[in-house]
């Protein structure tokens, strides 16, 4: 690789809504004014808003040409240029294993690697290889999104670090907006369990 430069792994870390999507995309702009050559990975099942882009929740695109779709770790090693300087990773605590090991191979060769993680499900456990990820990064950048915890018309609006779904199914992904999800802080942080049918 021609590119000269520190390397490092940043975690962004937060809550649904916190808006980690969209601080890496304003890491990626200052990376690009810089003419650094970035590529950008996601995994393919989430498709809320475009197939090839990666918009924040706010509709905010990376440059088409430099999103890639990637399931697995082994996905973003095929696909990776050998003069990109920057890896930028959204969703990294769905990949497998495999990309904690490769993430220091990558950073140890002299790139720069930007994750978003969402350190907890639902369920407010340990979200994938959220917690590896976050112990082996040189730099965190902490979100956190405001409770929508709502009680008699007035928002809770303390800083909010858990995610909470709205609807009770069990799976751990489930793709989805605020129809879906809320942010909420730790005291309005509820589970919610599936209603008995008669
Ligand atoms: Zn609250």
């Amino acid at each position: 690789m021609r590119v000269k430069g520190q390397s490092y792994h940043e975690v962004i870390c937060g809550p649904m809504f916190s808006g980690k999507t969209r601080e890496m995309q304003r890491l990626y702009r200052i990376f690009k004014v810089c003419n650094f050559k970035v590529q950008v990975f996601r995994r393919d099942i989430d498709t809320r808003y475009s197939a090839t882009e990666i918009v924040t929740h706010d509709g905010i695109p990376f440059d088409k040409e430099d999103v890639f779709l990637a399931k697995q770790a082994e996905d973003i090693s095929k696909q990776l240029q050998e003069d990109a300087k920057v890896i930028m990773i959204d969703e990294a605590m769905l990949y497998n294993r495999e990309l904690v090991d490769k993430i220091d191979e990558w950073v140890n060769n002299g790139r720069i690697v930007v994750t978003t993680v969402l350190p907890t499900d639902y369920r407010g456990e340990v979200f994938g290889i959220a917690s590896e990820l976050l112990a082996k990064a040189d730099f965190i950048t902490s979100l956190y999104a405001r409770c929508m915890h709502n009680e008699n018309g007035i928002f809770c609006h303390d800083p909010a670090t858990r995610t909470m779904r709205k609807v009770p199914i069990k799976e751990q992904v489930l793709i989805g907006g605020l129809e879906s999800y809320e942010p909420r802080c730790r005291k309005h942080h509820f589970i919610l369990k599936k209603e008995k049918s008669n």
